[in-house]
C-alpha cells in the first residue's frame, strides 16, 4: 500500500470514510476539497443507527452528546389522513440509537479523522477534470498544479466532476430529488427525541421532517422527486413556506425563528447506479448515487461505501491489478449491501405518494408489529423484499 497514491475528490463524509480507512491501510492519501472547514452542507442532518455505527468504526463513536448533537430514539410520522405512527426506533437497528449532527460539525470531525489518520487535506482546491496519464490519473485543478495519483475516488458528491470526466451518464431525473432545510431556534418540539416525518396532503408527492437539534434548534425540511417537481412547475422554497404553515407543523414550531435562508440541494438515487467502477477510479455516495428513495438519507451509504472502496483497493494492490476487474470487490460489496433496497424502495416510492394508502400502510402499522417490522426495515433501506402478509394487512384497511 506504501507505494499507493490515492486522489479522493471531496471532503464530505465519502471522502473522510474512504481516506480514513485508506490511510489507516498505509496508502498515501490526497484529499482534495473545493470548500475550507468548517463548511455548510444542505441536509437534514439525521445519522441513523447504521451511521452511528459506522463512526465507531472510523473512531468517532463518542461524537454524539452535549451542545452538538441530539439524541433520538424514536420516530413520529403523520400520514395524510393524520394517522400517527409513533414508535421506539427498533433496538435490532445497531441498537436502536440514532442522533441529529448538524454537517457543519460531523463533517469537520471526519475530516480531522481521515488527517489523523495520515491523509493530507488540501482546502480550497476544486477538481475541475481528469484525464488518463500513463499507467495514473492527472487531476485538474482550478487555480492549482495539476495532481497525478495511481488510484481517484470520485466523492464530489451530486453534481459531480469526477463522474463527468469518467464518461458515467448523468443520473436522469426520475432518479432523484430535490430537498430543501432550514434552521430554527427557539424551538419546543412536542416530540423532542424523535425525528419527526409529515406527509402532508396537499403538498403530496413532497414529504417534510423536523428533526431536533440540540439547545432548541431544529432542522425543518421538505422534499420532492425531480420530475414530479418539474411536471408541477411548483417551486420548493414556496412549498416549503406551504408546509411550515401548514396546521400540525405550525403547532410544532409556535414561538420557533428561522435562523439563516432556505437552501436546497439534489438528491441521486441508487437504484440504477451502474456506473460505479472504472479503470483506477471509483464513485462513491452521492457521486455514484448512492440515496435511500424512500427518506432521502445517504450519509450512511457515503460513509459505508467508503469502507467497501477501501476493502477493494487492497485486494487489488494485492492483485497488482487496478483495472475493473481488479476493483471489482467495490461493486460486489455494495451491490451486496444496497442494491436490492435501493430497487425496492425506489419502486414503492408510488406508494408513498398515494394519501389513502399511506393512511391505510400507517393503520396497519399500528395494528401489526409485522407490518410495523417491515415498515421500518424499508424506510431504513434494509428490506429486500416485501410480504404478501403486508400487502394482505395494507388490502384490509380498517
Ligand atoms: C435537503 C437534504 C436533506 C438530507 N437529509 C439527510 C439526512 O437527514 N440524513 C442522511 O443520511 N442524508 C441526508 N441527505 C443526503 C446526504 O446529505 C448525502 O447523501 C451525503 O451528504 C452524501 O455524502 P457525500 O460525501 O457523498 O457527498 P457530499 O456530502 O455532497 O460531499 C461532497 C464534497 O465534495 C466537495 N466537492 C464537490 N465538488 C468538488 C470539486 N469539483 N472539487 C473538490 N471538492 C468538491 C464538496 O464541497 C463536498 O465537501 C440529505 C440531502 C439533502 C439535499
Amino acid at each position: 500500500m506504501k507505494s499507493l497514491h490515492v486522489a479522493i475528490v471531496g471532503a464530505g463524509p465519502a471522502g473522510s470514510s474512504a481516506a480514513t480507512f485508506l490511510a489507516q491501510q498505509g496508502a498515501r492519501v490526497t484529499l482534495l476539497e473545493r470548500s475550507r472547514f468548517p463548511r455548510d452542507k444542505v441536509c437534514g442532518d439525521g445519522c441513523s443507527p447504521r451511521t452511528l455505527w459506522m463512526l465507531e468504526r472510523l473512531g468517532l463513536g463518542a461524537l454524539p452528546g452535549g451542545t452538538e448533537a441530539a439524541p433520538v430514539d424514536s420516530i413520529y410520522a403523520l400520514s395524510p389522513g393524520g394517522v400517527v405512527l409513533e414508535e421506539a426506533i427498533p433496538p435490532r437497528f445497531f441498537g436502536g440509537k440514532a442522533s441529529v449532527i448538524a454537517r457543519q460539525v460531523l463533517d469537520e470531525r471526519l475530516v480531522q479523522r481521515a488527517v489523523q489518520a495520515g491523509a493530507e487535506l488540501r482546502e480550497g482546491v476544486r477538481v475541475e477534470g481528469l484525464e488518463r496519464d500513463g499507467n495514473g490519473l492527472l487531476l485538474r485543478c482550478r487555480d492549482g498544479e495539476p495532481l497525478r495519483a495511481d488510484l481517484v475516488l470520485g466523492c464530489d458528491g451530486s453534481p459531480s466532476v469526477v463522474r463527468r470526466a469518467l464518461g458515467a451518464p448523468v443520473f436522469p431525473e426520475r432518479e432523484g430529488a430535490f430537498a430543501v432545510r432550514a434552521y430554527y431556534e427557539n424551538v419546543r418540539l412536542s416530540h423532542p427525541r424523535s425525528l419527526a416525518f409529515f406527509w402532508e396532503k396537499e403538498l403530496l408527492p413532497a414529504y417534510g421532517w423536523i428533526f431536533p437539534l440540540p439547545e432548541g434548534r431544529a432542522n425543518v425540511g421538505l422534499g420532492m422527486r425531480a420530475d414530479h417537481l418539474a411536471a408541477s412547475g411548483a417551486k420548493l422554497p414556496e412549498l416549503m413556506e406551504k408546509f411550515c404553515a401548514s396546521p400540525r407543523v405550525a403547532a410544532e414550531l409556535a414561538g420557533a425563528r428561522r435562523v439563516g435562508k432556505v437552501k436546497g440541494h439534489h438528491l441521486p438515487y441508487g437504484s440504477f447506479a451502474h456506473h460505479t467502477l472504472f479503470e483506477r477510479a471509483l464513485l462513491l455516495g452521492d457521486a455514484a448515487g448512492f440515496v435511500n428513495p424512500l427518506t432521502g438519507e445517504g450519509i450512511e451509504f457515503a460513509l459505508e461505501s467508503g469502507a467497501f472502496a477501501a476493502e477493494a483497493v487492497a485486494e487489488a494492490v494485492a492483485a497488482g491489478d487496478f483495472s475493473t476487474r481488479g476493483l471489482g470487490g467495490y461493486a460486489r460489496r455494495w451491490e451486496t449491501r444496497f442494491r436490492t433496497a435501493f430497487r425496492l424502495n425506489r419502486r414503492l416510492m408510488w406508494a408513498f405518494e398515494r394519501p389513502h394508502l399511506l393512511d391505510r400502510i400507517f393503520r396497519a402499522a399500528n395494528r401489526s408489529a409485522h407490518v410495523r417490522d417491515e415498515f421500518d426495515d424499508l424506510l431504513a433501506g434494509e428490506a429486500t423484499r416485501i410480504s404478501w402478509r403486508f400487502v394482505a394487512e395494507v388490502a384490509r384497511g380498517g
